[in-house]
């Protein structure tokens, strides 16, 4: 086995402390990476807190995973020791489903193995990347490109992703209006996404003190959540918009924007169900839709397009002390835009 040092909660809504585990030995297409930063999305504080569903304690959070490849399997191809790799919210699946085999991983039709706080094929704690190493197949690790700055990297492995998905699904692009709702780690993710591949983009945004930030990062326009009038201005008259928020809100003020045949794209997981009405939606058949992680495919193909047009996170890097003051920050709304921990530096 191989020793691994990382921060877990030890039961649900319990601060991160120091946690000592051990990881598999590398099977032959593993690669063992080892960690330098390590992202804190806002799945991690809603998986310790239990927001969601029962948690597997002790949790070690964390998958958006940058670092260097330490130690390949005899089998591994893809990546040589000293290789720079990232791991993304999950780290298997069937490989056997039609999800599976059309590189929608994430939606494997009898569940992907999540990162943290899910089970390998064995039945074992997955444990994430607030560790100083993980060992993942070789088939669910990312080529990182070498020309991004690495700590701003991170944050691409789920908010970007996360973004990215839905915006080429619903092919956003130079023809179309994309609304943006919650400038947080996936909303400035969406927005910076959504500028570079040329659609007209509106941010909303219950921050007055973040509409310069919105603009600078490449929104069009910057609409105030409670501003009624603002909001209407904008009726009927999107392609796609994308909900990022983490807490409870009217989603149906959104719908209203929609043109005919439009879709809500609902990425914010808060802990309470929405309440909707319908009418809205049949009177221009709009939709609502979900959307997850894209597969390891699609993440590639975000991180190349990362490459090419230079986008990356923005973001405050912390130490490892500091998780649970982060957490309180990012539940206070209070961080620019993704917090990213010094996992490298941790160690010594
Ligand atoms: P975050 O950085 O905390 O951003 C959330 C943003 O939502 C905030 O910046 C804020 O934006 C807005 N907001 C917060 N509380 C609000 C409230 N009470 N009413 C209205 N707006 C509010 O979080 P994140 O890491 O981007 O994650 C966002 C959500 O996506 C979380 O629920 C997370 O679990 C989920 N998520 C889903 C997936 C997926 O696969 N679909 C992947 C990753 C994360 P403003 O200040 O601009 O209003
Ligand atoms: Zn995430
Ligand atoms: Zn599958």
């Amino acid at each position: 086995m191989i020793a691994s040092k990382g921060f877990a909660a030890k039961q649900a809504k319990a601060p991160i402390e120091p946690f000592s585990f051990e990881r598999r030995d590398p099977l032959p297409n593993d690669v063992v990476i080892a960690i330098e930063f390590c992202g804190i999305c806002h799945s991690d504080v809603h998986q310790v807190n239990e927001d969601w569903f029962p948690g597997i304690f002790p949790m070690v959070p964390g998958h958006e995973i940058v670092g260097r490849v330490s130690r390949v399997g005899s089998a591994v191809k893809k990546f040589k020791v000293g290789d720079l790799a990232g791991v993304g919210v999950m780290v298997d699946s069937c490989r056997k489903c039609e999800s599976c085999k059309l590189g929608q991983e994430t939606y494997c039709d009898i569940g992907a193995i999540f990162t943290y706080n899910g089970r390998d094929k064995n039945g074992e704690p997955t444990y994430g990347g607030y560790a100083n190493n993980i060992v993942v197949d070789e088939a669910y690790t990312l080529k990182i490109p070498a020309n991004l700055d690495l700590a701003a990297t991170a944050p691409l492995l789920c908010a970007g992703i996360t973004t990215y998905s839905p915006l080429r699904h619903w092919k956003a692009g130079k023809h179309s209006k994309v609304g943006i709702v919650g400038l947080g780690g996936l909303g400035h993710m969406g927005l910076k996404f959504a500028h570079a591949m040329g659609a007209h983009v509106v941010q909303f945004t219950t921050s007055a003190k973040k509409k310069e930030d919105a603009l600078r990062l490449g929104a069009d326009e910057v609409v105030m959540s409670n501003d009624a009038k603002a909001i209407q201005a904008h009726a009927s008259s999107f392609d796609v918009i994308l909900d990022t928020v983490s807490a409870d809100h009217d989603i149906n003020a959104y719908v209203n924007l929609l043109k005919r045949d439009a879709v809500l794209v609902l990425l914010g997981a808060p802990d309470r169900p929405a309440s909707l009405s319908v009418f809205p939606l049949l009177m221009k058949r709009r939709s609502i839709a979900g959307s997850g992680a894209g597969g390891i495919r699609e993440t590639q193909e975000m991180l190349d397009f990362c490459s090419q047009h230079n986008v990356v996170s923005d973001i405050e890097i912390v130490p490892t002390t500091k998780i649970n003051e982060a957490y309180k920050r990012l539940l206070a709304n209070d961080v620019k835009y993704r917090f990213v921990l010094d996992i490298a530096r941790a160690g010594q």
